[in-house]
């Protein structure tokens, strides 16, 4: 699509117009060049894209910080609930010096589409501080996060939205949003928020769920295609949450790791790396860029590392028409959202790559933190074996769901789960119809 075209057929969104090189870099833009995309291969409704391009509610809100060495920092932070058709919003926060208006709104609208790929009862929402938690004490973390809070409380609540972690949020960091929410209702009110610690109404399997979920669909692609995973290298950028845990399943399977990186530097072993020596190393020194027994590998040309599998896990836009030509795997799993660029998409496709597209891949995540919502209504716990099961069951069934489309309408992956999932969203869109 030529530029200006891009830029007509987005002139109803609010996004301000956009030079032609940073189309490719902007998560919205992409986010809507694919629901374009897969619109019109369905030849779906027009009301329900249109209803789609726009976000529900944006609330965009100041934080007031005080300092530790006593100076007032207003931080800006947003929560958005991009559609609540299927559910309840539901959507993670991100803390990172590169928030923006337009990330949160795509992170949001991957959400809507996301649930519905694997048909959970619930719409979809993000939210985000721009702020540098890396520099940051825990004591300004906790009162930016508890401020946060208190400001996104009137769209929040465990009937509304439920925020859950994202980048550079965790369990402590949920625990306050629970308590904050939780002072304000004048009452213990542990579903406004997932992700949470066991001890204050988590779930096991929660903080795994999301490495978990991207290893049961890389494992049902490579059965589907006659592989053993067993035999195949396994390459994973980003050790977070979702990076770590997914390359320490892959290890506990058997699958040789052979690559690993944080956003400070990479390691390399073609015979395979300790994951859980890493992993300890990690703990004690909070970044793996100077572990001693590997091979050191630059961040830029990470990706571009020799495996069978590679899993984006950090964040989106990295692999693009940049360096699209020159990744090696064969599969790319993607455990980060919007890590892939359209035009990429069109050149890994080109090279008969496989790509597992985010919405189908990282929904383990969500998928947990559902069941986590369901057991604090419940007040009722479920034992870690019921969780991963239940995980398996809904993810393996949505990978087939989709596998079977794309083979029957000869589409890319992400194609054919942006497919099932708009099919079902429009049939409630359509349903509910329009108030008043
Ligand atoms: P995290 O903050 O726990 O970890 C992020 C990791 O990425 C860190 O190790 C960081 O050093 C690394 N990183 C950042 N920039 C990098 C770069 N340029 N190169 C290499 N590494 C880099 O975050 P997370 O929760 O693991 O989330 C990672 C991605 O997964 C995000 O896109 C997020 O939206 C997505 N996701 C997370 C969950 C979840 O349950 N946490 C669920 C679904 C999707």
């Amino acid at each position: 699509m030529k530029t200006q075209a891009i830029l007509k057929a987005h002139a109803s969104n609010p996004t301000p117009a956009l030079k032609a090189e940073s189309l490719e870099a902007n998560p919205w833009h992409q986010a809507m060049a694919q629901l374009d995309r897969a619109g019109a291969k369905m030849k779906a409704d027009s009301f329900v894209l249109e209803r789609l391009r726009h976000c529900k509610r944006i609330l965009t809100v100041s934080i007031p910080v005080r300092m530790d060495d006593g100076s007032l920092k207003v931080f800006e932070g947003y929560r958005i609930q991009h559609n609540i058709d299927r559910g309840p919003a539901k959507g993670g926060i991100r803390y990172h010096p590169q928030v923006s208006l337009d990330e949160v709104k795509a992170l949001a609208f991957w959400m809507t589409m996301k649930c519905a790929v694997v048909n959970l009862p619930y719409g979809g929402a993000k939210g985000g501080i721009i702020c540098d938690p890396k520099t940051m004490s825990m004591g300004e973390l906790e009162r930016m996060t508890r401020r946060y809070t208190s400001e996104i409380s009137i769209i929040i609540g465990p009937e509304k939205d439920i925020p859950a972690p994202d980048v550079n949020t965790n369990e402590q960091v949920m625990s306050w949003i629970m308590d904050t929410f939780s002072m304000t209702v004048g009452y213990s009110c542990p579903g406004v928020v997932t992700g949470k610690p066991i001890e204050a109404g988590g779930s096991l399997g929660r903080k795994e769920a999301t490495g978990r979920g991207v290893f049961y669909v890389t494992r049902e692609l490579a059965q589907a295609q006659g592989r053993d995973l067993k035999q195949m290298t396994v390459a994973v950028q980003g050790f977070g949450n979702v990076g770590s845990n997914a390359a320490n399943i892959f290890h506990q399977y058997g699958s040789k790791v052979v690559a690993v990186s944080d956003v400070s530097g990479g390691l390399y072993n073609p015979e395979g790396l300790n994951i859980p020596d890493i992993l300890a190393y990690s703990a004690k020194h909070k970044t793996i860029a100077d572990y001693p027994k590997a091979d050191h590998v630059p961040v830029e040309s990470f990706l571009e590392i020799p495996c069978d599998i590679l899993i984006p896990a950090a964040m989106e836009n990295q692999i693009t028409s940049a360096n699209a030509s020159r990744i090696k795997a064969k599969y790319i799993v993607e455990g980060a959202n919007g890590p892939t660029s359209g035009e990429a998409d069109r050149i890994l496709h080109d090279r008969g790559i496989i790509v597992i597209p985010d919405i189908l891949a990282n929904s383990g995540g969500v998928t947990v933190s559902y069941f986590e919502w369901v057991q604090d209504i419940q007040a009722y716990f479920w034992n870690e074996d019921d969780v991963n099961r239940r995980l398996q069951e809904i993810i393996t069934k949505a990978f087939h769901e989709i596998y079977e489309t794309s083979q029957r309408e000869k589409v890319d992956l992400r194609m054919a789960a942006f497919m099932v999932g708009l099919n079902r969203l429009a049939k409630t869109v359509k349903l509910r119809g329009t108030f008043p």
